[in-house]
């Protein structure tokens, strides 16, 4: 699923905090959306899930007008730092949980949603603590856990706010892997905010960096580092998180 976002501006009360975002972002890629707190990077991602209304400006998937459409009917799913687990359910009934509530008439039958978590458990190699708890399990592996979930409905495309933010560098660095690994497999498109250049500049097809409500640079990661367009991303990228 391609993404389009064309002339999207958004203010909270007099303060204008996107001005005039225009991405072209093709089909299967891994976005990272890098930028300072406060840059806008949240506020965008929310309104490309439909979470949060632009003041202007459309935003189309594969080319079709999703504007007007609720959050719900965007197929798309999230992950957050602190999207927390259900934790009276066990493991593989987190994952299966979306499937469990779609309506009726599009729900798997009960051997197809078994399958279906099954092999996800298996991508995320943790078919071995199906049955146990979240509090049971590492913070690495929960927001593995979080990740198969927000797979599990098979959405179009992927959100995901700094997803790995509260966790320590060396997990952080390997649920980088497991994304990278999801997506190669699932073929999906994803967009991941995050205020970390290292995090961005790992994983990603193409980074977007962000600055005061702006798209200050759009390119790879070799191109972002090898070639900053502004003194701004030449000085961001040099500071160390
Ligand atoms: P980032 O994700 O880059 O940290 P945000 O999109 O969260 O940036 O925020 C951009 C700006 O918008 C900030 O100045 C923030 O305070 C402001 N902002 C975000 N959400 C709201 C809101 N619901 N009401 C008022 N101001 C908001």
């Amino acid at each position: 699923m391609s993404i389009q976002i064309e002339g999207v501006h958004k203010s909270f009360g007099n303060t204008r905090v996107l001005h005039d975002i225009n991405l072209d972002l093709p089909s299967g890629q891994l976005v990272g959306l890098l930028g300072p707190s406060g840059s806008g990077k949240t506020t965008l991602l929310r309104i490309i899930a439909g979470l949060e209304h632009a003041n202007g400006g459309r935003i189309r998937f594969n080319d079709s007008d999703v504007t007007d459409l609720h959050a719900r009917d965007r197929k798309v799913g999230f992950v957050f730092q602190n999207y927390a687990l259900f934790r009276h359910m066990t493991v593989f009934d987190n994952i299966a949980f979306g499937l469990t509530i779609m309506p009726k008439a599009e729900r798997p039958s009960r051997a197809d949603i078994k399958r279906r978590v099954g092999e996800l458990l298996e991508m995320i190699q943790l078919s071995h603590v199906a049955d146990r708890f979240p509090a049971q399990l590492s913070g690495g592996q929960r927001q593995r856990v979080a990740l198969a979930r927000s797979l599990a409905v098979e959405p179009r495309v992927l959100l995901l706010d700094e997803p790995f933010g509260a966790l320590d560098a060396q997990v952080r660095k390997e649920l980088r892997r497991w994304l990278r690994r999801l997506h190669d497999e699932l073929h999906f498109t994803s967009i991941f905010v995050t205020h970390d250049q290292e995090e961005a500049l790992d994983v990603s097809d193409q980074v977007v960096v962000m600055s005061q409500g702006k798209v200050e640079q759009i390119g790879s990661p070799d191109d972002i580092w090898q070639q900053p367009a502004s003194r701004f991303v030449l000085e961001f990228l040099g500071e160390v998180n």
